[in-house]
């Protein structure tokens, strides 16, 4: 597999994110287990797993959603701060979308998309609405604008919530099971933003059980199981030729 320019680490810049010895229990359960991970810039990576192996919360402590209790992540070199206004700002740097879409009921679409640039970016109204219009065009949606969130599909909905992740600027994008909640005629017109987010070098981290979207998109796959990162190859190579059994059994249930 050929990886573009703009895709392989510049030896001189830090990676996007860095996962070192990152330790996380709830209670007496060891979920992540000496976690070390580094994605550089541009590079999307696909978290597979079975269920219960740590892969929802290996996405939330990369923004902080989850404390951890060992180790340390930095984003673009800098550690990641437990609370206060710092946190405030890198988590917005980090935009994550969850299976469940979290728009803003009472709200409509476009204020749904506006809301975080205006009040955490501190953009104007006017500014925060021009660029909210074009990510909504971006996704599709421009025409829904003054919608409320009930009104739409499902694949609708979520690609708002992609809009509005991406209104933030982030650097780094979480996706955790994007396409889970949605009816199978609606999954890929999510997993299409997602791809070509991909291709324009966004940093990307997605829990999937879409094996196209892997093979399509992911410079990368990391599988979990029990808290660990037990393979971390190419598509290819952990497509035809995974290296653990769990994997194996992994893809033979799933493929
Ligand atoms: P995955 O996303 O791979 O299915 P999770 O990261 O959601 O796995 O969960 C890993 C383990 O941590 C599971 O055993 C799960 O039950 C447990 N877990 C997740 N969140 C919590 C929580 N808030 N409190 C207690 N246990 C949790
Ligand atoms: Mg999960």
């Amino acid at each position: 597999m050929t990886i573009s320019p703009s895709k392989s680490a510049d030896p001189g810049s830090k990676p996007m994110i860095a996962m070192r010895g990152v330790q996380k229990h709830f209670g007496s359960l060891h979920v992540l287990k000496d976690i070390d991970l580094e994605v550089p810039a541009g590079q999307v990576v696909v978290v597979l797993g079975p269920s219960g192996s740590g892969k929802s919360t290996l996405c939330r402590t990369i923004n902080r959603l989850e404390p951890i209790d060992g180790g340390e992540i930095l984003v673009e070199g800098q550690v990641l701060p437990a609370e206060g206004k710092d946190l405030a700002r890198l988590r917005a740097d980090v935009g994550m979308v969850f299976q469940s879409f979290n728009l803003f009921s009472h709200k409509t679409i476009l204020e749904n998309v506006t809301l975080a640039p205006i009040k955490v970016r501190k953009k104007s109204k006017d500014e925060a609405g021009k660029r909210a219009l074009e990510l909504l065009e971006r996704v599709g949606i421009a025409s829904q604008k003054d919608k409320y969130p009930a009104q739409l599909s499902g694949g609708q909905q979520q690609r708002v919530a992609i809009a509005r992740s991406l209104a933030m600027d982030p650097k780094i994008m979480l996706f955790d099971e994007p396409t889970s909640a949605l009816d199978p005629e609606m999954v890929n017109e999510v997993l299409d933003v997602m791809v070509s987010l991909a291709k324009e070098g966004m940093t990307m981290v997605v829990v999937t059980h879409e094996m196209g979207f892997a093979r399509k998109a992911a410079d990368r796959i990391i599988f979990m199981a029990d808290g660990a990162i037990i393979e971390d190859s190419d598509p290819e190579t952990f497509f035809s030729n995974p290296s653990t059994d769990r994997a194996r059994d992994f893809l033979g249930k799933i493929l």
